[in-house]
């Protein structure tokens, strides 16, 4: 992670943007008698039997492989950890290897994707990253391992379902800058996939995106990111507070730069889950106090756990379907 993003994001961190978000009225009232209906289907909280000791752990592993920049040997072991709980899991696992142009030269970088084959071929994509930043003694408990570990739960939780539609589990490389997030230097892995994607003519399979990042915060709160989409912004919202996580799941709003950027680019509707609120006034973010006594596995399970729990509403919404545009109008 990212920097906010420069148009809409005000300069102190955490500032909260009254604004309110407008959707689109016929999608909002869709999107709203989904939400009735599903309460009536659920009338109990549904944990989802996500794992906080479970999320918990792979943070742990991850930051003792060490700091793990793309490229570094320490990434290698997180790359063979993710690999391994993936087959583990009984998913079949992709590895997108690729080359990153950085301005320190090219760096092998690798995107991690493990399939739930779903009743529908489409693509419903849950993803993270997992490269750390360049910077010495960096834990990046947070930012890099919690979002990593929220996926891999996630898998191992999707991996004994068969879904309406198929899910990708994606685990990015090279989201961090290698020097500064300027022009390119970011987002390596994200920016690579959705090209390719774009090119072999798929990306129009991929029916929506949700992001996690930095969701491992032991003091969880999350802002509506402004870059994603609105309508599954707000399913993704709504949901948190039907199931009982709504309480990290905050109104205000701000704007953040991140992997789901390419793929809103190349048309396909995302959301971005973050809390860029990171310790007092976010010192804890890009520094050495990113470390495990900051991060929480019943944080990264409530993000799961409302993650998974706006899947059915989502396939079902994406069956009646809305529209693919990134931004329903005003
Ligand atoms: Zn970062």
């Amino acid at each position: 992670m990212k920097l906010p993003s420069n148009s809409r994001m005000s300069s102190a961190l955490g500032l909260v943007l009254l604004m309110i978000s407008v959707c689109g009225c016929q999608d909002q009232a869709a999107i709203e008698s989904e939400n009735a209906q599903s309460q009536k289907e659920s009338s109990s909280k549904d944990s989802q039997g996500i794992s906080s000791a479970k999320a918990f752990e792979h943070m742990k592993k991850m930051v003792e492989f060490g700091p793990r920049p793309s490229g570094s040997p320490a990434i290698k072991k997180t790359q063979d950890y993710i690999k391994s709980e993936l087959t583990s899991y009984g998913l079949k696992v992709t590895e997108d290897d690729f080359v990153g142009e950085t301005p320190k030269g090219k760096i092998p970088m690798k995107n991690i994707i493990a399939e739930v084959p779903g009743a529908a071929g489409d693509i419903v994509m849950i993803s993270g990253h997992y490269d750390t930043k360049l910077m010495p003694g960096f834990d990046g408990a947070n930012d890099g391992a919690s979002s990593a570990a929220a996926v891999l739960e996630m898998a191992r939780v999707l991996a004994k379902t068969k879904p309406d539609y198929t899910v990708w589990l994606v685990f990015f490389d090279g989201e961090e800058a290698v020097v500064e997030w300027t022009g390119d230097d970011n987002t390596y892995g994200s920016r690579h996939l959705a090209s390719k994607l774009t090119a072999d003519n798929r990306i129009k399979q991929i029916k929506s995106m949700l992001l996690v990042d930095m969701i491992g915060d032991s003091k969880l709160d999350l802002m509506k990111d402004l870059d994603s989409t609105t309508w599954l912004v707000d399913l993704v919202w709504k949901t948190a507070e039907r199931t009982g996580t709504g309480k990290y799941f905050l109104g205000n709003e701000s704007g953040y730069s991140d992997d789901h950027i390419a793929f809103k680019t190349a048309g396909v509707p995302v959301v971005d889950i973050i809390d860029f609120n990171y310790g007092p006034g976010n010192s804890y973010w890009h520094t050495t106090q990113d470390t495990i006594d900051k991060v929480s596995g019943d944080s990264v399970k409530a993000v799961c756990d409302t993650v998974l729990n706006t899947l059915p509403q989502l396939f079902k919404l994406l069956k009646s379907g809305l529209p693919r545009e990134t931004r329903i109008p005003n």
